[in-house]
């Protein structure tokens, strides 16, 4: 399985910053010996592109280093370094270049970054520049076969600038469970939104989601873009929600299970992680990409038009 990196995800981040930038170098040292995976460097992404999704105005402001002193601090990740922008332009050709690579192979590849799902047409918000999960669906929905779209956004944050960039779209659905007292506190509409007390735990959550896949059974979409933030875990300072570490791993193996029944290509996003330490989500982010190695790898050995053993894995 291909996923993209750059070490740039880690140093386009000022090490002053909040932000725990080291997550994207230790995963990519942890993933560096899983030889199921294949780590690949993302090209920039276009200005074309980006104005699928956003505004030219705004994009052009952030190009050209012209974004008001508010709207920086709004995306946070400051002091910005010089290589900001740069940092963004390769982070969101990653998950376009994730999304032709799954087209291409029928299975599963992602970005080792990205979900930036907090970025709105003219603004960002968030540590989110622009709203990669946004490009992408419109991406997506420009190629052969693919007719509907499914963003589903796992993230403890409500995917909010994808709600709205999505709106009364007929063809991208957005669904997102999220904690109910949690940034961002004005929350918008997605298609369907669960809202979760603080503290919900393993059981409780696996249970909820269960009856959410279930009840997507019935959208026929042929692409899932995931959103798989492990910030629900309980050592995230972010989070407000309790689960364990294998609670995540059984929350990610749900979503690969039930794409595997509908026959879907996944692209993965890797949304939020803020643990202390940052090992506690690096490892739950280690869990999630050798599971989605492991399921590419069994796609492209399994003869075409066959299914996966139902309750497998
Ligand atoms: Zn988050």
């Amino acid at each position: 399985m291909v996923v993209f990196y750059d070490p740039i995800y880690t140093d386009g981040i000022h090490k002053e910053a909040r932000f725990p930038r080291d997550r994207y170098r230790l995963l990519a040292e942890h993933l560096a010996s899983c030889p199921e995976l294949e780590l690949r460097r993302p090209e920039p992404i276009s200005r074309d592109l980006l104005i699928t999704a956003h505004d030219p105005e705004y994009v052009d402001r952030f190009l050209g280093g012209r974004l008001s002193e508010k709207e920086m601090r709004r995306i946070g990740l400051r002091p910005w370094t010089e290589a900001i922008v740069e940092r963004t332009l390769r982070l969101t050709g990653g998950s376009v270049q994730a999304l032709h690579e799954v087209v291409r192979t029928g299975g599963v590849s992602g970005n080792m970054a990205g979900g930036t799902h907090h970025a709105f047409y003219a603004e960002g918000s968030g540590y989110c520049v622009f709203n990669d999960l946004a490009i992408v669906a419109l991406q997506a929905l420009e190629l052969p076969g693919i007719e509907q779209v499914l963003i589903l956004d796992l993230d403890v944050h409500q995917g909010d600038g994808t709600a709205t960039l999505f709106q009364h779209h007929p063809m991208v659905h957005t669904v997102s469970m999220h904690g109910a007292k949690n940034f961002p506190f004005r929350k918008q509409k997605s298609d369907w939104d669960i809202a979760l007390p603080n503290g919900t735990g393993d059981e409780e959550y696996l249970n909820i989601l269960a009856q959410v896949l279930e009840d997507l059974n019935s959208r026929h979409v042929q692409l899932l873009l995931y959103q798989a933030g492990v910030d629900p875990l309980e050592a995230d300072h972010l989070g407000h929600l309790n689960l364990s570490r294998q609670g995540l791993d059984r929350r990610n193996r749900m979503v690969f299970d039930w794409a595997e029944r509908q026959r879907i290509p996944v692209v993965i996003f890797m949304g939020g992680g803020y643990a202390t330490p940052i090992e506690r989500s690096v490892e739950a982010f280690v869990d999630l990409f050798t599971e989605a190695a492991r399921r590419h790898a069994r796609s492209r050995s399994r003869p075409e038009g066959t299914q996966p053993d139902e309750g497998d894995g």
